[in-house]
């Protein structure tokens, strides 16, 4: 028999709130919401058993509901402990001593009710006194055990809640100070009541309400601050799908995790990877593997193709701020560096021959002089210039003479050693340093281009066109210059001396008197 009483209204309105976290909560797959939403299904049975309680009419019935409510009431304090362990990062405390201890409690409990008849452990008395929606009982000694296990439990979770709020990283602040005024609400409701005398709700238990107010806190902190379901996912398919390699090592610099992108990048077996020392693999991989390990940027060579990664590297910290491990993010930055080689290659090379441009030769001849007289080696600096050049534009047009300036650079390239620098120095004129050439191996040089430019026949808009080549040289030592110009002002007033002594032909700035004439 159940009789409708407006001391009802109330726990209606905190059971439909339960259910509805529950239902909240059920959509987390975190063990925290998994734990939060026993704890709201444990209110709920509290809740609705003690609405029945109220409701039912003969004390039979309100027993029967009294009996029952504590498959909520003996579940919820050990649920909100668990719960605060899975909240706090405690799981580790979960041993299975410490899991039998608190099944057994919860067993305890219902045991001790059910059979309260044969000892009165619980209730050494129930009655219905007429006029009270709730039954009277006198309390026995498991019931003292109970409230103390409910005092001890909850308190347990205000300590862990308050030193993870007073330990935690400002992320994590907003959701330990909602968990521990979430774990204080009971405690403040219970003391407020049994010290303070301030019965908020006369005639009927509003410890349900505490624990409805600690709810609401407990779920801003885990569904609001923590946004448990939507960036993990959103991270996962990010992490998934991103064109970037991400590696967690652990703090042994172990791997412990890597996307679908790192995998692919290593080539390797995943059973191969997870556990494997990061920094080996990364040398294996290395071309060359000079440097072990993560730099800036990485090299990889792979089935003969050159990759180049950046490399990000993060800390990941607890919310206490222990270092937990790194996290690698490798981005792929091959066609960005490929781009930039090419610029390089273009800022340094002349656009109609090919050959290396004046500011770029300046630049490397200045190294080798440097460190040919440091080395005491010598070196040989040439000067080069088409003669009558002008005549060729004057008569055949532009367009030829530039093939004739192709025509004239590539035969001079050819006819010097890869490690000789020739490099187009102004309009028809070139010039070229020859590291370790002396005076003999300088002139030797310097007469084979000479005698390449006279021989050739350059094809162009139908004619046939020959040109000569003046050359001075400037060899190093006993001369005493020591600086580029130096040397390329003596080639070059060597040059000078070859054309005003009949052009095609070679002389030797040392010896500007003997001209190496044909
Ligand atoms: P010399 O024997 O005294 O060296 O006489 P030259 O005519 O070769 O010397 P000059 O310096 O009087 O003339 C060089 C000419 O080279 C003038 C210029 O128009 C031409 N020239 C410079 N750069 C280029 C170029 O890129 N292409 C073409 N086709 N001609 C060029
Ligand atoms: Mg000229
Ligand atoms: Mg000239």
């Amino acid at each position: 028999m159940l009789n409708y009483t407006p001391e009802i209204l109330p726990f209606l309105f905190s059971l439909a709130f339960t259910l509805g976290l529950g239902v909240v909560a059920a959509g987390r797959k975190t063990p925290a919401a998994t734990t939060f939403f026993w704890l709201m299904g444990s209110l709920s049975v509290w809740t609705l058993c003690y609405i029945l309680e109220l409701s039912s009419v003969t004390a039979q019935g309100k027993f029967f509901w009294v009996v029952a409510k504590y498959f909520g009431a003996a579940a919820a304090p050990v649920l909100w402990f668990l719960f605060s362990l899975h909240a706090t990062s405690r799981e580790a405390w979960l041993t299975r001593p410490v899991r039998l201890a608190l099944g057994g409690w919860v067993a305890l409990t219902l045991l001790v009710v059910w059979t309260n008849s044969a000892h009165h452990l619980m209730w050494t008395w129930v009655a219905l006194e007429p006029g009270q929606p709730e039954l009277q009982a006198g309390h026995g000694l498991f019931f003292w055990a109970y409230a103390a296990a409910i005092y001890g439990f909850i308190l347990a979770s205000v300590v862990l809640f308050t030193h993870f709020y007073r330990t935690a990283q400002p992320l994590f602040r907003r959701q330990g100070l909602l968990l521990t005024l979430g774990g204080f609400a009971p405690l403040a409701g219970r003391m407020s009541e049994d010290v303070l005398g301030l019965d908020l709700l006369p005639r009927v238990d509003e410890v349900i309400f505490f624990f409805l107010v600690s709810a609401i806190l407990f779920a801003l902190a885990l569904f609001r601050y923590n946004a448990l379901r939507m960036v993990p996912i959103a991270h996962h398919l990010v992490i998934h799908n991103i064109r970037a390699g991400i590696i967690v090592l652990d703090p042994a610099g172990r791997i412990v995790d890597l996307n679908p992108f790192a995998r692919e990048l290593f080539g390797l077996a995943e059973d191969n990877i997870i556990g494997a020392q990061a920094q080996k693999i990364m040398a294996d991989l290395m071309q060359p593997p000079t440097s072990p390990g993560f730099e800036e940027e990485l090299t990889l060579l792979r089935e003969g193709t050159t990759s180049y990664f950046s490399v990000q590297r993060s800390p990941i910290q607890s919310a206490q701020g222990r270092l937990n491990g790194h996290a690698l993010v490798l981005f792929d930055v091959t066609a960005r560096r490929v781009a930039e080689r090419q610029l390089e290659q273009l800022a340094q090379t002349d656009a109609l021959t090919g050959l290396t441009n004046r500011r770029q030769f300046l630049h490397l001849a200045e190294a080798e002089v440097l460190a040919a007289q440091q080395q005491t080696r010598p070196f040989a600096v040439l000067m080069l210039d088409i003669d009558h050049f002008k005549n060729i534009n004057d008569t055949f047009g532009h367009p030829v003479g530039d093939e004739v300036l192709r025509q004239v650079a590539e035969a001079c390239r050819v006819n010097l050693r890869p490690t000789d620098v020739l490099a187009r120095y102004g309009g028809e004129e070139f010039v070229a340093l020859l590291p370790q050439a002396c005076l003999d191996d300088a002139c030797v040089a310097a007469e084979r281009l000479r005698q390449a430019v006279e021989s050739l026949t350059v094809q162009s808009a139908g004619h046939t066109i020959s040109v000569t080549l003046s050359v001075g040289v400037a060899v190093s030592g006993g001369s005493g210059a020591s600086l580029l110009t130096a040397y390329l002002a003596q080639a070059d007033a060597a040059l000078y001396a070859s054309k005003t002594q009949g052009r095609n032909r070679v002389t030797v700035a040392t010896e500007l008197v003997t001209s190496h004439a044909v």
